[in-house]
């Protein structure tokens, strides 16, 4: 699922909002910014992800990184083994003092930290003004 970042955000039923953006629906398909973490990002994120909104059924898997391993269970089905954090199932929100809710897939996280995605600086902001209060 790809999203330009800062687009009006839309998903299932909901109609789009003007100020409900989104932020990391990122696609191999589509070039993205990239840059160093942010530390104080980095930590505010896995809070936020601790407790995700708006889980789906399926699985989203990391665009970016090796297609998972496949591997069988002792009850012998085989399973996808994907390496920690490279898939998601859910979004995390957070609202800005401005009153801009960002949402951004669970993957954002890894996003950051493994591929380099740097978000806009206004999702950073509210991120990381979200963690201080
Ligand atoms: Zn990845």
């Amino acid at each position: 699922m790809y999203f330009p970042d800062l687009t009006p955000y839309e998903y299932g039923q909901t109609e789009p909002q003007p100020n409900v953006l989104n932020v990391g629906w990122l696609s191999a398909a589509q070039a993205f910014p990239v840059g160093i973490p942010d530390e104080q990002l980095v930590r505010a994120v896995e809070r936020l992800i601790a407790s995700p909104v708006n889980l789906t059924r399926g699985w989203h898997f990391c665009e970016f990184c090796p297609k998972p391993a496949k591997t069988v269970s002792p009850g012998r089905i085989r399973m996808l083994d994907p390496a920690a954090r490279t898939l998601g199932n859910g979004e995390i929100r957070v609202a800005s003092a401005a009153g801009i809710i960002y949402v951004a897939p669970l993957l954002v996280l890894h996003y950051v930290v493994a591929h380099g995605y740097l978000p806009p600086q206004e999702f950073i902001d509210a991120v990381i003004e979200w963690s201080a209060t």
